[in-house]
């Protein structure tokens, strides 16, 4: 069984990204540049912005952070985004999600320029994901699709389930991995929580991906021996040994899952840290676009 990791095939990437920025730096006098914006005070989108500083830090793209509390007017977000727009310096704009909810997340996503949707989240990235054709990947699924490929793990021709049908995992992965391109051209099922006889359809994957943000969600009797399980869940557990109080667990029963699997990503350590290196591609890409 092989462990799908995540974190050694970022650091990886961040290494050759790193080389590229020094490179545009170089020969164009240009510095990627992100802007990450936070609204509230939720545990996990702290620490999921904290990580996107640091890495944006590690390969030397210029990263700014505007950080609100959670009562900060819609309007003022949205005069944000309209000057982060006009910023040439700014390349990339990542509007954590959630938001509270006095804010209209749709108004906000739809407001950021496409050109530096680097989340790709607005309709018009999503559209072009949709047909095909060049713009911005959303970071999760773009990732996951990484994730196997480095693994020299073969999609073209294979059944790959998908278990949650989110705008943010489920659909655009999909989308993806049903394109008609190299690294690509598998036959896609998604489920969720209508979905009868989930099991039924799990053991018919080649490739199978959790991505339903419930702990357990895959059990060893729902897979097929040699799968390949892609666990995107990220859910807090109690834990009273750790000394946050808590665990980070996937979707996934990792323990018995993995004796029959032939590969398995783990969480933490799977997908997350490909998630926030796409973002750094995204906003690496989106630079160099900026060139004229
Ligand atoms: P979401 O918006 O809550 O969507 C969950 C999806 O799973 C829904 O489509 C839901 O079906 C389906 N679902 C839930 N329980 C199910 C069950 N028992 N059987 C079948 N389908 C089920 O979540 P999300 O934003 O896609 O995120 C999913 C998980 O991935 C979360 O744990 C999140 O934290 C994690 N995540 C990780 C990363 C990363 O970088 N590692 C990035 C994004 C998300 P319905 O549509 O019918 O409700």
């Amino acid at each position: 069984m092989k462990i799908l990791d995540g974190k050694a095939i970022a650091s990886k990437m961040r290494e050759e990204m790193k080389a590229e920025v020094e490179r545009l730096k170089n020969m164009h006098n240009l510095v990627p540049g992100l802007a990450v914006v936070l609204v509230g005070d939720n545990p996990a989108s702290i620490s999921y912005v904290r990580g996107k500083r640091k890495a944006c830090d590690e390969v030397g793209i210029y990263s700014e952070e505007y950080k609100f509390d959670a009562e900060y007017p819609e309007e003022k977000l949205l005069r944000l985004v309209d000057k982060l727009n006009k910023n040439p310096k700014i390349h990339g704009i990542l509007v954590q999600l959630p938001l509270p909810e006095h804010i209209n997340e749709e108004k906000v996503l739809y407001a950021i320029d496409p050109s530096k949707d680097v989340d790709g989240f607005h309709p018009v990235n999503v559209g072009r994901m949709m047909i095909g054709a060049p713009g911005f990947l959303s970071c999760t699924p773009h990732g996951i699709q990484q994730l196997l490929l480095r693994n020299n793990i073969e999609i073209e021709g294979k059944h790959v389930v998908i278990v949650g049908r989110s705008n943010i995992v489920g659909k655009p992965l999909a989308m993806i991995l049903v394109q008609k391109k190299p690294g690509a051209n598998a036959t896609v099922t998604m489920c969720h929580t209508r979905t009868k006889n989930l099991a039924e359809i799990t053991k018919q994957a080649d490739i199978l991906i959790a991505a339903a943000g419930r702990p357990n969600t895959i059990t060893e009797n729902m897979v097929k021996e040699g799968t390949v399980v892609v666990d995107v869940g990220v859910n807090r557990v109690k834990d009273p040994s750790k000394k946050s109080g808590y665990r980070l667990v996937g979707d996934v029963d990792f323990e018995r899952v993995s004796k029959k699997a032939s590969a398995i990503s783990p969480v933490p350590g799977g997908v997350g840290p490909m998630t926030i290196t796409m973002l750094l591609h995204n906003t690496i890409q989106s630079a160099k676009l900026s060139i004229r």
